[in-house]
């Protein structure tokens, strides 16, 4: 079939899902689309013949550069484009930068680079669909101006595109929709038609399950190592969503935390939080309070900063110090440089109006490290 014609066929019934996989939740009615690609009346033996060139086609949308073109058109003119110069100049360096953290992890990104684009979404979200199509939300640059936060949420949507979650997840969907067809055909149940009709309507495609999401937070802590970004922005960008949680439960935020979709934010921050602390050789770590804790004494509370929370922050700070502890800086003098605190040639912090001054933290750190 002309890739064109298929795309609008296949992406017609998923396209919501094949790109909200990740991190989006999507409108379920529209969701799954089965009737057009399956028909109406057919028996479950045609069915499974159907579901099987479905598949064949979310190959061809997912391995052929025809294919994720022809997708990624689509969800440009589906979600709208935003050209704002300013912040696609920082989406393109993000990319840059994590494609080539990506490089080093799994060369396969070389065949497939990602294609990549800012929707005029006001809400803070992303997602990766099938052949690498990526879309983050212009909302994310509103809630966020670190773009080593955004490299964290970018880094986990490439956890998601490089395992091919979108089409294996659509897939798994088709063979859950098949079986169900099937114990209902047996039990001389509604009609094909009926049936897919409201399975689209009770069923998300998008749901890609806890292990995924756990791979993909896993993968993006391996692509951030690479890059030059601060470790503790994962973990960072994690306190963010338990932050904004608190106070904006109906908000347009909330789909990000679909507890259906994606674990708790908490316990996601918790898991780079144990990260942080192997990569610090046990040193560093931010304790329930938000406190940044060296060798398990306290080393400082820092002050909220713009739209980062206190907590947040701290994990910044963590982040640097696991890289100090890393490649050894504890054993040279913690100093202070034009305001920043530094352990060897390691930034650790840098106060701004609220936190304790440098040569006090220095000092602390020199007595606790
Ligand atoms: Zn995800």
């Amino acid at each position: 079939m002309n890739v064109k014609k298929l795309a609008k066929k296949i992406t017609a019934g998923v396209t919501a899902a094949a790109l909200g996989t990740a991190l989006i939740v999507t409108p379920t009615a529209e969701a799954i689309g089965l009737g057009d690609a399956i028909g109406i009346g057919v028996g479950v033996i045609a069915a499974n013949e159907q579901i099987n060139q479905v598949k064949k086609q979310i190959d061809m949308i997912n391995n052929t550069e025809e294919g994720r073109q022809a997708l990624y058109q689509k969800f440009r003119e589906e979600y709208g484009v935003e050209e704002d110069y300013e912040l696609n100049a920082r989406l393109d360096r993000i990319m840059s930068n994590l494609s080539a953290a990506v490089a080093k992890v799994d060369g396969t990104i070389t065949s497939k680079p990602y294609l990549y684009f800012i929707s005029q979404n006001d809400t803070l979200n992303a997602g990766c669909g099938m052949g690498h199509v990526m879309m983050v939300n212009r909302g994310t640059f509103n809630y966020i101006d670190s773009d080593d936060e955004i490299a964290a949420i970018v880094g986990h949507e490439m956890g998601h595109g490089q395992k091919d979650h979108a089409a294996s997840s659509i897939k798994n969907n088709l063979n859950q929709q098949l079986l169900a067809q099937v114990g209902v055909a047996v039990a001389g149940g509604t009609t094909l038609a009926n049936l897919i009709g409201s399975l689209a309507l009770t069923h998300t495609i998008a749901d890609y399950g806890r292990g995924k999401e756990a791979e993909a937070d896993n993968l993006a802590w391996d692509y951030i190592l690479n890059t030059n970004y601060n470790l503790g922005a994962p973990a960072a960008v994690m306190q963010k969503f338990v932050d904004l949680e608190k106070g904006h439960k109906r908000s347009g935020i909330e789909s990000f935390f679909n507890p259906s979709d994606h674990p708790d934010s908490s316990k996601r921050r918790d898991n780079y939080g144990k990260k942080l602390y192997e990569y610090s050789k046990k040193h560093a770590e931010v304790d329930k309070k938000g406190v940044v804790l060296v060798n398990k004494k306290a080393f400082v509370t820092p002050a909220p900063v713009g739209k980062m929370s206190s907590a947040e922050r701290a994990y910044f700070v963590l982040g640097n110090l696991a890289a100090a502890y890393h490649r050894g800086y504890d054993k040279q003098e913690a100093t202070v440089s034009n305001g920043t605190v530094y352990l060897g040639s390691q930034a650790i912090i840098t106060p701004v109006e609220g936190d304790e001054d440098a040569a006090t933290l220095a000092t602390r750190l020199n007595e606790i490290k």
